[in-house]
Formats: C-alpha cells, structure tokens, sequence
C-alpha cells in the first residue's frame, strides 16, 4: 500500500477586521506568532510562519520556546529578504539572553546576521510608526512576560474652541494659544501568555478596537491547570469581555487537543451579547465564511469594482 501523504502544516488563521488584518498561527504549547501588518507589527515569533516576516516590529511576549524559536530565522529571512533590520522589542530581563543566542548564531553560521533586541520595563512606550507607539504592560506568566498595546496619538481640537470658524482658530494658533489637545487611540492590545492580572483592566485594553487575547483552557475542570500554567481560561474572559470595548476580540493560544465547536461553545456562552464580535484565530472555516460574506457585502456596496476587476488581466 502506497503510504498517506505526510499531513500539510502550518495553515495561516486569518481575520479581517477593517483596516486591520490579524494573521498568523497560534497553538499553545507548539508556536505562537500573530501579525498586523497595517501597523507592521508581530506579536511572538514562534516557528515564524512566512507571512509574518515582513513586519519589521516584533513584540515579544515572553520567551517559552512556543513564542520565540523563530526568532533567529525572523532576523535571518529579513536580511536574506535584503528587508530592514528586524527590532525585537521584549521583557527586559530576557534581553541580554537573546543577544547571547544571537552571537551564538554567528559562531555557527560563520556568518553576521543584523539583529536588534531592545528590553522592555512594563510602561516603556517607544514610536513605531509617526505618532504610533507600543506600549509595554505588566502581565504575569511564569517567566517574566510583558503585554502589548500599540496607541496612536492624534493632536485634536480642544472642545472650547470646535465651534469657532477655521479663521479665529488660525488666529489663536498663531498668537500662542495652545488649541489643541493629545488623544490616545488605542488600536490594538495583545495580552500574551498570562494569568489574569490588573494589566487587563488598563485603558489601552479596555478602549482597544481589537484585543488579541490568549485563552488555553476550555474546560470548566481545567481552572487548576491555567492557574498552575499562569494562563487565561475562558471563565476569565467572562467579565473581560463585559468591559472591553473592543469591536472585535481575537482568541489565540488554544491547544491542539481543544475541540473547536467546544470552544465555540464556551465562548459564546462567556461573551453572551456580544459572541459574534469575538473571534478565534485558528478556527478555520468560520473565518473563512466570514471573509466570504465580507467579500458578498463589499460586491454589493461598491458594483463598480466587481466590473474593473473582472476586466484586470493578472500577470
Ligand atoms: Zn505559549
Ligand atoms: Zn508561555
């Protein structure tokens, strides 16, 4: 008997959540990298599946071997890439470990891949992009860990002076007058590996349009074992998912043993109202069919583009 083919792995989880796209693979335990390429940002590195490298930001959370092990080959295919320098950004006591795993590859390759890793202290933000900045946040794991928000920061009108007509604010700008205040827009949080903790409840989280929360335990009997591991379970998103804000919420880092419709299903019962603005990355098909009735939706408001690009040869 001819033997079976040897299983395809590394499918890519997906979700379009206009402007953004979450992307990337998330299995607790075997790897972890979830990517937004709107902001240039990855979360984790895991085995670095493809679609992430072009992200010149990492974020990493932590460094279990599931969240870092394709740190090396991020740097490496960037430089093959002839892409920028890739900048890890990560918690801060793990950074001079890195680099010292870094040199090692050096050692090995005979050869200088270009690496940047910067610690990070929970409440450090740097700019990422103009007036974009990643914001580290304390969470708890059982290493040392950080969570991530990335915040933009927009100058808008002071409320005292929005009704005066354009001209009068020109004149006060230029006599002096401050017009204008910074507001924080907190586009996205990922949380990591962590056990519920305070971090949770900052307003990065709770204002984000889109968390990308962890959650590793399904099973009511399984409270035990994410206590031990320092992880979320779905109990946990309970009240979390009553005060976030966020338009839409990404669940990652389930375990392969996790059965999805399980999941789905405690998920829906934790989120109540808001079960439909709560996805899961690697939960394939319905993502699928949500991008399907997203592309229905988009045909029907916009016929013109249906026509152009039928009539767009490619090549
Ligand atoms: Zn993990
Ligand atoms: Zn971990």
């Amino acid at each position: 008997m001819i033997p079976r083919q040897a299983p395809r792995e590394g499918q890519i989880g997906f979700l379009y959540l206009p402007p953004i796209r979450v992307q990337g693979i998330s299995v607790a335990g075997e790897q972890t990298s979830v990517s937004v390429p709107e902001y240039d940002i990855v979360f984790d590195i895991g085995l670095c599946p493809r679609p992430v490298i072009s992200s010149k930001i990492l974020a990493l959370s932590h460094t279990h071997m599931d969240h870092v092990a394709g740190l090396p080959y991020y740097f490496s295919q960037r430089f093959f890439q002839k892409l920028p320098t890739g900048r890890c950004y990560c918690p801060k006591p793990m950074a001079e470990h890195l680099q010292a795993m870094m040199r090692s590859w050096v050692a090995l390759e005979r050869q200088e891949t270009p690496y940047e890793i910067i610690g990070m202290d929970p409440g450090d933000e740097v700019e990422i992009k103009p007036n974009t900045f990643l914001r580290a946040h304390a969470s708890s794991h059982t290493i040392p860990s950080l969570a991530y928000s990335v915040v933009e920061k927009r100058k808008k009108l002071r409320e005292e002076f929005s009704d005066l007509p354009q001209e009068r604010v020109r004149q006060l700008r230029l006599s002096g007058e401050e017009i204008s205040r910074m507001v924080e827009v907190s586009l996205v949080a990922y949380t990591g590996d962590t056990e519920p903790a305070p971090f949770l409840y900052h307003t990065d989280f709770v204002e984000a349009r889109v968390v990308i929360t962890e959650c590793t335990f399904f099973d009511p009997e399984h409270q035990d074992k994410a206590k031990i591991g320092k992880h979320i379970h779905v109990e946990d998103l309970r009240p979390l998912l009553a005060l976030w804000k966020a338009e839409h919420v990404v669940v990652v880092h389930a375990s392969r043993r996790t059965m999805l419709s399980f999941a789905r299903g405690r998920l829906n019962d934790v989120a109540g109202e808001r079960a439909e603005s709560v996805h899961m990355l690697m939960d394939f098909r319905a993502n699928r069919k949500r991008l399907e009735q997203q592309s229905l939706e988009f045909d029907v408001e916009h016929p013109s583009e249906i026509s152009t690009a039928e009539n767009t040869e490619i090549g």
